[in-house]
């Protein structure tokens, strides 16, 4: 079992470590951040766009906040005498604390339920950052199944946990990696963000997924009904797992795009048992090694956790699934979102779905079958 230890750094904010199976007891030690911080700031400001009906954080404060430092000077290295980090501890496996430099929060609490133009306040909510590694260097698809399970496990304790504060909507895990998509830090790691109000994507899905939902009369979640005609027609399936399966969606946006979807509805991480969050671990690796494996050089991506929102009349029909994109079009190439994209919403693809996902099936990798099939291996 994954074990949680608990702290506050010096400026109050939280610290949760979450040590692999196995790993020895943690030392007192690790629990005191001897830096002197200054107190936290306010939060900054949410304001209603009337004009679209979306909420925008207004973060001027952030414009501080640290970009690319050198690796001596990593702030979530594990700390030495030189480089006193937001990590107390002399190495860790796991760790999750609260951004020093937050979108939303530190305050949680609840946004006006009737905005119009000119409503705007505290941009409440939290955002935090998960190291998946003391390793300054490497990436999630090397980190090994041990400690990729560990992540799962921080991932589903933070958003039961995240999913409790007051006002909370939405709870969203994800990881930016590579420069080209404007990672500030190259060390490993994820952020988890706490809304306060369900975000434009997650409503436009989630009214999607309530229609369908309604009209199988509970019966079904659209995520299951896609996935079953994706299974179905297999010629978009990347891998298909005993609890979960992998497809290119048949109207990608992105030049690689790839959906990870558990079989079984369940609303998010934390309803996922053992025996998925094991596959889990294992799949979410092949499937990254996977999309480095198409290109010489590592290939830039965003892996997004899709998580019902806790808004009560769309969170039956949510399904949990991840969407694994990149901008990469080439090996030297990359999409901009220009004008169609970013000022419409309206994608143009220069891939074709099928021939992507004959690629990702392509590149599987040999050293270990991607599914264990039948008995144990
Ligand atoms: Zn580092």
């Amino acid at each position: 079992m994954t074990r949680l230890t608990s702290t506050r750094l010096a400026d109050g904010r939280e610290l949760i470590y979450f040590d692999d199976a196995g790993s020895p007891e943690r030392d007192p030690g690790s629990l005191t951040d001897h830096r002197e911080l200054p107190p936290r700031a306010d939060p900054g400001e949410l304001r209603y766009d009337a004009l679209s009906g979306e909420w925008v954080a207004v973060a001027a404060h952030r414009q501080g906040r640290t970009h690319l430092p050198p690796a001596d000077q990593c702030p979530i290295c594990p700390t030495t005498p030189a480089n006193p980090s937001e990590i107390p501890a002399p190495d860790y496996d796991v760790v999750v604390f609260e951004n020093r430099f937050p979108s939303l929060g530190p305050a949680v609490g609840t946004i006006p339920g009737t905005p119009a133009w000119g409503t705007a306040g505290p941009a409440y909510g939290r955002c935090e950052v998960v190291s998946f590694t003391p390793s300054h260097t490497g990436s999630f698809a090397e980190l090994g199944e041990t400690r990729a399970r560990t992540v799962i496990e921080a991932w589903a304790h933070r958003t039961e946990a995240l999913s409790a504060l007051p006002g909370i909507q939405q709870v969203f895990p994800f990881e930016n990696r590579g420069a080209d998509i404007g990672v500030t830090l190259h060390h490993p790691h994820g952020q988890i963000y706490a809304y306060p109000y369900v975000t434009p994507r997650a409503a436009s899905l989630g009214a999607a997924a309530s229609r369908h939902f309604d009209n199988s009369k509970g019966r079904e979640s659209l995520t299951s009904s896609i996935l079953k005609a994706e299974r179905q027609d297999g010629s978009r399936m990347v891998l298909e797992g005993e609890h979960f399966s992998a497809y290119v969606p048949f109207a990608a946006r992105w030049p690689l795009e790839v959906h990870l979807v558990p079989h079984r509805q369940v609303p998010d991480l934390a309803a996922l048992s053992g025996e998925e969050r094991d596959e889990l671990a294992h799949v979410y690796l092949e499937l990254l090694k996977r999309m480095d494996a198409l290109y010489p050089t590592p290939t830039p991506y965003i892996s997004a956790w899709h998580q019902a929102p806790l808004d009560a009349a769309l969170r039956p029909s949510g399904h949990l699934h991840l969407q694994l994109t990149s901008p990469r079009r080439a090996a030297d190439k990359l999409k901009y979102l220009a004008g169609s994209e970013a000022a419409m919403g309206a994608f143009i693809n220069d891939t074709t779905p099928e021939s992507v996902a004959e690629r990702l099936r392509a590149v599987a990798s040999h050293s270990q079958r991607a599914i264990p099939e039948g008995a144990p291996a």
